[in-house]
């Protein structure tokens, strides 16, 4: 089981202004490249932090599920 966040959206703050702003994570996975929408200059988004985000809250439901499927009986899951 693998969780799309493609059309969650998260914050991102602008380094230069301080502006937040919503932006759709699988926007940022293709172009990580933005304008502030506040005062238009380059904000770069750091993927490492993005894909470390994501896969913090892939596992932490994988551990969810998986705690879910042993309550109900189930086996682990194969991978
Ligand atoms: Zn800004």
């Amino acid at each position: 089981m693998s969780l799309n966040l493609d059309s969650e959206t998260i914050m991102i703050r602008c380094p230069h202004c301080s502006a937040m702003y919503e932006e759709l994570i699988s926007r940022l996975k293709y172009e990580p490249k933005l304008s502030c929408p506040s005062c238009e200059k380059y904000v770069g988004v750091n993927l490492l932090e993005l894909y470390t985000a994501l896969d913090s809250a892939e596992k932490s439901c994988e551990a969810l599920f998986q705690k879910l499927a042993g309550a109900a009986g189930g086996r682990s899951l194969p991978e």
